[in-house]
């Protein structure tokens, strides 16, 4: 007997703030990326499909985005403090 179906996994990728097409708010959104894998024997084995969403955390409303559009979206918001090193130079204290 064989046992096979499909799993859903739901990977948050970024927060962003970002003008809501439901609400109008300049609010911030959750980045998603829904994934669904093919399963045999409940062991995932490669994803059927990926599809990404943007969803309001003000009003709900979730909206489709594209893979590029997604890989936009988390660039930008990874540029902002998510790339700093730590060798910043210490300042010389003086008394
Ligand atoms: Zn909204």
């Amino acid at each position: 007997m064989i046992i096979f179906g499909t799993k859903g996994c739901l990977y948050q990728l970024a927060i962003l703030t970002l003008v809501c097409g439901g609400c109008g708010n300049p609010a911030a959104h959750t980045l998603r990326k829904h994934v669904t894998k093919f399963t045999l024997f409940f062991v995932p084995l490669f994803p059927l499909s990926t599809k990404y969403t943007t969803q309001c955390t003000f009003c709900g409303t979730e909206q489709k985005v594209t893979r590029e559009q997604a890989e936009r979206l988390r660039a930008q918001a990874g540029s902002g403090d998510g790339g700093r090193t730590h060798g910043q130079p210490r300042q010389p204290y003086r008394s």
